[in-house]
């Protein structure tokens, strides 16, 4: 355990951040703790910006990671409208935009990962929306408040979440993609066309296989012109297009990064004290090697695994990825991780809604995702590794474990 003469800091307050933050303190770390955030707000969590907030049904108090309290009284200095705006390893120092710099100890890179931005004619309009921050739900809230017809730029999860929650205040939506079904990377095109037909179901027009060329309007966004030639009105636009991890501050300070800052198992940079967690971090995962996971549970859980780090604990972070998305009255949880699958095993009912989709690889299972079917989770990820007997995972009579060849750890 480091002396209490340390100084430790925390770049990004994001729900990693604030979660090492709140590990080190409960791991008796009692040095000097700065927790730095370039943003006006303490640590918020961001998947209601899309959902329950975005639609007016949450309060701002309920994103919060914490209540305010919490910060002085576990004695850390959490500094809000504070960048760090360089890194220099070799004498442990950072320096501030506000000004001097900032010696650490060990350091802890949370600083997650910033919209990829449209750079086509009229993107620059008023009325084109991107949403990560609590500013960006708060500005794009009061747009759908007001009606009219929108159009979101890409059917990942954020567009999609932003589509239905959209529709659920009553607005037009106009869904535009390049892929023919929404999440077509990840999900592949027989459970990509069931989150489709979710959305067209709702009223959604989904003009799927084209990209948006360019925005049109005098002094804000009317109309959206697609690369095949149509043209859609509109009152404003969301762009999704996923995002990218900020990762400049570790480039500039000569550490190694490759989609995100490279960390090893344990959540350690290329420079000996300095971590890195969540959004930012491009880990060497212990089964699943390099990989880089943009879902909240891993800010949540990577956070305090790093601070644990921190401490010298050298215990690997092995956790498998998992992450949620609710559109509409559809809920679901994903687990493992899919990339590779050559075949999608489907148990229960798609056409209601209900149902669990595996993906497979020689007949292993990488992933899982149930889709309004509860509390199975945990088996899901029990599997994940184990082969299968296809029909037995198929049949929702069969318990989930007993559709595994050999013992399943629980
Ligand atoms: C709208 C939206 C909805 C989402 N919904 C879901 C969902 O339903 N399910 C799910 O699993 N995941 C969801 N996610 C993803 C999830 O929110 C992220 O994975 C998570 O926020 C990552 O946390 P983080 O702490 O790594 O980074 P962030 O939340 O990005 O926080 C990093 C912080 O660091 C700050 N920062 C950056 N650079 C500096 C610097 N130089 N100096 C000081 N501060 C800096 C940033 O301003 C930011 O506040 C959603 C994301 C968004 C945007």
């Amino acid at each position: 355990m480091p002396t209490d003469k340390q100084t430790f800091v925390i770049v990004g307050a994001g729900l990693a951040g604030a979660k090492a933050a709140e590990t080190l303190r409960e791991e008796g770390y009692d040095g000097r703790l700065v927790l730095l955030g370039a943003e006006p707000e303490r640590p918020y969590e961001r998947p209601p910006l899309s959902k329950e907030y975005l639609r007016g049904e949450a309060d701002r108090e309920q994103a919060y990671v914490h209540e305010a309290g919490f910060y002085p009284e576990h004695e850390i200095e959490l500094r809000v409208n504070e960048s760090v705006v360089r890194l220099d390893p070799r004498r442990q120092e950072l320096a501030l935009r506000s000004g001097g710099w900032l010696g650490y100890d060990r350091m802890l890179l949370a600083t997650g990962s910033a919209p990829r931005r449209l750079s086509i004619p009229g993107s620059e309009l008023d009325g084109v929306h991107y949403v990560r921050t609590l500013a960006d739900s708060d500005a794009l809230r009061s747009r759908l408040h007001a009606g009219g017809r929108l159009v979101v730029i890409g059917a990942g999860w954020i567009g999609c979440e932003v589509a239905a929650s959209a529709r659920q205040r009553g607005v037009d939506v106009a869904v535009i993609a390049p892929h023919s079904v929404p999440f077509e990377r990840v999900l592949g095109p027989e459970v990509g066309a069931i989150y489709r037909d979710i959305h067209v179901d709702h009223g959604v027009q989904m003009l799927l296989g084209t990209a948006v060329a360019s925005f049109e309007g005098v002094d804000r966004v009317e109309r959206v012109r697609t690369q095949d030639g149509r043209t859609i009105d509109c009152d404003a636009v969301v762009v999704g297009i996923g995002a990218t991890p900020r990762a400049m501050l570790a480039a500039t300070a000569g550490l190694a990064v490759d989609n995100g800052v490279l960390v090893n198992e344990r959540l350690e940079t290329s420079a000996p004290g300095i971590f890195a967690a969540g959004d930012v971090a491009n880990q060497l995962h212990p089964s699943l090697g390099r990989l880089r996971v943009e879902h909240w549970d891993n800010a949540l859980r990577q956070g305090p695994a790093a601070a644990r780090g921190m401490l010298g604990s050298s215990e690997s972070y092995t956790r498998a990825p998992y992450f949620y998305s609710d559109q509409y009255d559809v809920g679901m949880e994903y687990s493992g991780h899919g990339a590779g699958w050559d075949r999608v095993v489907l148990r229960g009912d798609p056409a209601a809604r209900e149902f669990i989709a595996f993906w497979l690889r020689d007949g292993r299972v990488l992933a899982g995702m149930n889709v309004n079917v509860w509390d199975v989770a945990e088996p899901i990820r029990a599997l994940i590794g184990h082969p299968v007997d296809e029909c037995r995972l198929a049949d929702p009579d069969v318990s989930i474990e007993e559709s595994a060849l050999g013992e399943v750890a629980s």
